[in-house]
């Protein structure tokens, strides 16, 4: 018996080692990992860079407070500032920490400016952020919310969408909007560019902030470093957390200059954040996605992904209502109930994860070659001939 709480039901298999896009199971049998920690391992399992980074690091500091500087965060800070809409980085743990540092940077930004009742952030109805007591309630989801209770207010909602509804929940104490770029958890659902614009547009006529949650989809996942540069639009605050680390706990929140205004010392503070393993981590990471043509392998390969399961779709059109996504961030949508297609691949030695609306999740690493999309296609096309 297990002496660990009950909040995941576990399949029944653990790894031993990785390598890349490869998991080593105990039971002996290899398995081709699409989801990688669930978008977290963006370079596969153990990259040798990221081995070498983490074992320099960890012979010199491995912590110390922020309150002396730390001079592998500034320069991770100071990258992704030459990268990015960012001014500033705030370093935090976890993708959790980073969207609710960015609901207190939205907040404090009004508050420093005189306006402390604008608070209330718009968010999409069912989205994920996390699950600390904000973010659950900003997510506005029954499922995550049922039994912790009293509400975290401060948080409207529309459906994924509808723009009248969204229109109409802005009043004058409206602080920001706040949604995922690519839906994740939610089901894979891709905010189109014109809308991703036109948010933009509505934040600045109401002089709100825009605040995209990249927890899942940034840091090269849709083939670009950030999702919303497909649709060039700036937001003003951005949480970043799972493909930065590579595997090792870490976040941000990313901040125009505006928008950081309100966070002068001592509003925020972490004890882990920004600690220097992390931060050895986040470069190396950051170097390798930076290379010329890393991007542009990830679209090739996430188009290849995209129109080979199309073909799946076209064969199977009874089993497979909708491929959607985009870059390596795919979910393949079932008309029915998608666990017994999961257990499935994962009985060919595929392994993939849920998302909402009977959406299978695959992601691959950044790093995957065409001949493992290749064999995850074999797989599935093998699961769905055999289905039912
Ligand atoms: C995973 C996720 C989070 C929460 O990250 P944790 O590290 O699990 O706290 C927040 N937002 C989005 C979009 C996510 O996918």
């Amino acid at each position: 018996m297990s002496a660990l709480a009950k909040t995941y039901n576990r399949k029944k298999i653990a790894f031993k080692k990785g390598s890349g896009s490869f998991l080593y199971a105990t039971n002996g049998k290899k398995y081709l990992d699409f989801v990688q920690g669930i978008a977290v391992n963006s370079l596969g399992h153990a990259n040798p860079q990221l081995i070498k980074a983490l074992n320099n690091q960890a012979k010199k500091v491995w912590h110390v407070s922020n309150a002396f500087i730390i001079p592998e965060g500034e320069q991770l800070a100071k990258k992704i500032k030459q990268k990015t809409f960012a001014d500033y980085v705030l370093f935090q743990n976890s993708g959790a920490e980073a969207t609710e540092a960015a609901i207190k940077v939205a907040r404090r930004y009004f508050y420093s400016i005189g306006k402390p009742n604008k608070n209330r952030i718009i968010c999409i109805k069912n989205s994920f952020h996390g699950r600390t007591l904000a973010t659950i309630f900003a997510s506005g989801s029954k499922k995550m919310t049922e039994g912790f209770g009293p509400k975290v207010s401060g948080f409207d909602h529309f459906k994924f969408g509808d723009h009248k509804k969204l229109k109409k929940l802005i009043t004058k104490n409206t602080a920001a909007i706040m949604v995922e770029t690519v839906v994740g958890e939610g089901g894979i659902k891709v905010i189109p560019k014109w809308c991703l614009q036109g948010l933009r547009k509505l934040c600045n006529q109401k002089k709100i902030l825009l605040i995209l949650d990249e927890v899942q989809c940034g840091i090269g996942r849709t083939g670009k470093f950030f999702a919303f540069e497909h649709a060039k639009v700036k937001p003003d605050i951005v949480p970043i957390a799972k493909g930065i680390g590579g595997g090792f706990p870490m976040g941000a929140v990313l901040m125009n200059k505006k928008a950081a205004s309100g966070m002068v010392p001592g509003t925020h503070g972490s004890t882990f954040g920004g600690n220097p393993l992390a931060m050895s981590i986040g470069n190396t990471v950051i170097d390798i996605i930076s290379k010329k043509n890393f991007l542009d392998n990830v679209t090739k390969m996430g188009n290849h992904f995209h129109s080979e399961l199309k073909k799946i779709q076209t064969e199977f059109p009874t089993i497979i209502k909708e491929v959607r996504g985009i870059g390596l961030m795919i979910g393949l949508q079932l008309f029915h109930d998608q666990t017994k297609f999961i257990k499935k691949l994962m009985d060919h030695q595929l392994l993939t994860i849920r998302a909402a609306e009977n959406v299978i999740r695959l992601l691959p690493p950044l790093t995957v070659t065409k001949s493992e999309i290749n064999l995850a296609i074999k797989i599935i096309r093998q699961v769905c001939k055999n289905y039912k």
